[in-house]
């Protein structure tokens, strides 16, 4: 499923050169992007960068300062929010406390009067969608957070919307509950064939649901893309800063003329080798990107690879699975290193104060243009 990478492909959504002015506050910045049926599609960035005045343009609720939206090719321009095929699930659900959960699915079939055994099915059929058949006479006080979402989630799909907008939608769920109602989410997106397009200042939350991840800051559209070539080759500091953890060397590149770049990096220091896409063809200030778990730490210098640097352990976080390693090198720099520990008992006997080695392979790591 790639719809994206088909220049046949027709798009659902089409973002062209929006622009969206408050006064003289610039909240959306000349974006355009394309999101394909059926795709599970996130706005990702910072408190105040725009996600949501994006969906809002998408739903109708504000109108583009300048550029277009289209919808199955057609322009919404003067499209009032419900003559669109969309729906918005809201944060706080707004679910009516005096309804059942069966009567809270079928209030908007019920406005829209569509025959009485068409709404019995439709709603039948969306408790089941979303396990809540045995509990559709109770009354939103009577069910778990995670259940009222469920019921939230169920209403604004009864009508079967082509687009459905979730705008923080498990901001309300603590970390557990959270992360299973996010594969909650993608079964539910993957049965109804709807496509989802969800704001979210959580990374992890992006990274797990979307089929793409539109990462935003300050009106600005960073980089679109699958989250794991997001993760694997963000376009930028930013992005690579801002999607998990990473360590930035900053330093001098230039290419070697074999297809890899050289990084000075430090006085003192061997430089660092690595072949990466983006690598500028002249000698620049770059940004060497390496993410800890790409970091080998050993006591040994290792024989095998160009990347090797020497520094001492200075702190070690033990997260269970994992044992996260702060390496602190001569110059002052701090490198993180990130080890599995499942195996290899020998790592376990890394203590603090010790001298150790990281290492690398050439294309581990990432050069980021400034
Ligand atoms: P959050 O994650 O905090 O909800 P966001 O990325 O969704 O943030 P938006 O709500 O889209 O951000 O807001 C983007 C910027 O536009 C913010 O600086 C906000 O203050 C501003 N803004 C949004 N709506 C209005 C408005 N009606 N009038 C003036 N400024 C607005």
């Amino acid at each position: 499923f790639a719809p994206w990478e088909d220049a046949k492909a027709k798009p659902l959504i089409s973002f062209q050169n929006v622009t969206k002015k408050f006064g003289d506050f610039t909240a959306i910045d000349n974006i355009s992007i394309d999101i394909y049926e059926r795709e599970f599609f996130a706005l990702l960035g910072p408190s105040g960068c725009g996600k949501t005045t994006l969906m809002r343009m998408l739903g109708g609720f504000e109108t583009p300062t300048m550029g277009k939206i289209l919808i199955d090719g057609q322009d919404m321009a003067n499209v009032p929010p419900n003559k669109r095929a969309v729906n918005m699930m809201f944060q706080s659900y707004a679910l009516f406390p005096h309804l059942s959960v069966w009567d809270n699915i079928a209030f908007g079939l019920r406005r829209d009067k569509l025959p009485k055994d068409q709404i019995e099915a439709r709603v039948e059929e969306m408790v089941k969608l979303v396990r809540l058949d045995k509990f559709a006479r109770r009354k939103p006080h009577q069910i778990s957070g995670g259940q009222r979402q469920r019921v939230a989630l169920a209403r604004s799909l009864a009508k079967a919307p082509k687009l459905l907008l979730l705008d923080e939608p498990l901001g309300a769920l603590d970390k557990k509950l959270r992360q299973d109602t996010q594969f909650e989410l993608m079964d539910i997106q993957e049965k109804t064939g709807t496509t989802f397009v969800i704001v979210t200042h959580d990374q992890e939350e992006a990274m797990t649901v979307a089929s793409r991840i539109a990462v935003m800051d300050e009106g600005l559209l960073i980089q679109v893309d699958t989250p794991a070539r997001i993760y694997e080759t963000p376009n930028s500091v930013y992005v690579a800063d801002f999607i998990g953890d990473v360590n930035l060397i900053e330093g001098n590149a230039s290419p070697r003329g074999d297809g890899k770049t050289i990084l000075h990096w430090a006085e003192g220091q061997p430089p660092l080798v690595a072949e990466c896409p983006h690598a500028p063809d002249v000698e620049a200030r770059c940004t060497f990107a390496i993410r800890p778990e790409k970091v080998t730490i050993s006591k040994e210098k290792p024989t095998d690879r160009t990347n090797a640097i020497q520094g001492k352990i200075e702190d070690i976080a033990y997260l269970g699975n994992l044992s996260t390693y702060s390496v602190l090198l001569a110059n002052g720099t701090r490198v993180k290193a990130q080890t599995a520990n499942n195996r290899r008992l020998s790592r376990r006997e890394l203590t603090w104060e010790d001298d150790v080695w990281l290492s690398w392979t050439e294309t581990a790591g990432i050069v980021l243009d400034k």
